[in-house]
Formats: structure tokens, C-alpha cells, sequence
């Protein structure tokens, strides 16, 4: 994987270690706001965006979204990649929250 990966807010361009870092920071963020305890982790999927372990309180994200290229592949089409993956992290901290790997109907705005 390339070390340079996508863009910040301000258009400075982030390496892998930093936009994991911003990851981390942003997913501890939407954990109080959704008052959840999880912790997540980083795994490279070959098409697999996120995973979560409800038991064990995990989030698994595929570390390739970090790199521009390997999103577009990997979601068919641009998107800034904090956007995308703080949507991917909602989605699955609100499965952590209702304690289900099901989508009940009105629990989730958009699905990824
Ligand atoms: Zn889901």
C-alpha cells in the first residue's frame, strides 16, 4: 500500500499513520456520542469495509480505505475518506448500541 493516502479537511495530505491517528481520534469522538464502549481495529480486507464483533465491543475497519485509490475500489466511486468512514463507523457503533448485526428499519439513516 502507498504511504501517502488521502486528504485532510484542509487539503494537506495525510500518511497512513496519521490518518489511522485521525481514525482513532474521530471513533473515540462518535463512542461518547453514542455512549458506547468499543475499540476498533485495523485489518486489511480484500473487499470487506468493516466488521463489527458485537460481543467483544470491536470495530474492524478495512485499513485500505485509508488510501484513495483502494476506496474508490473498493466503494465504486470518490469520496473524501474521513466522510466516508465516519459514516462506516456510525453504522457500526449503532449496530454496537442496539446490540444487533441486523439493520431494524429506521435505526439506520444511510447504509454504507
Ligand atoms: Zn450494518
Amino acid at each position: 500500500m502507498r504511504m501517502v493516502t488521502g486528504e485532510d479537511m484542509s487539503g494537506r495530505l495525510l500518511s497512513l499513520s496519521d490518518a489511522q491517528r485521525r481514525v482513532e481520534e474521530l471513533f473515540a469522538r462518535l463512542c461518547e456520542e453514542y455512549d458506547v464502549e468499543a475499540s476498533l481495529e485495523f485489518r486489511a480486507y480484500k473487499r470487506r469495509i468493516a466488521l463489527v464483533l458485537l460481543r467483544r465491543g470491536i470495530v474492524r475497519l478495512n485499513v485500505r480505505l485509508l488510501d484513495d485509490a483502494a476506496r474508490r475500489d473498493l466503494i465504486g466511486r470518490d469520496e473524501p475518506c474521513l466522510v466516508f468512514v465516519e459514516r462506516v463507523l456510525r453504522h457500526e457503533l449503532v449496530h454496537l448500541k442496539l446490540r444487533t448485526v441486523y439493520h431494524p428499519p429506521g435505526s439506520f439513516q444511510t447504509l454504507v
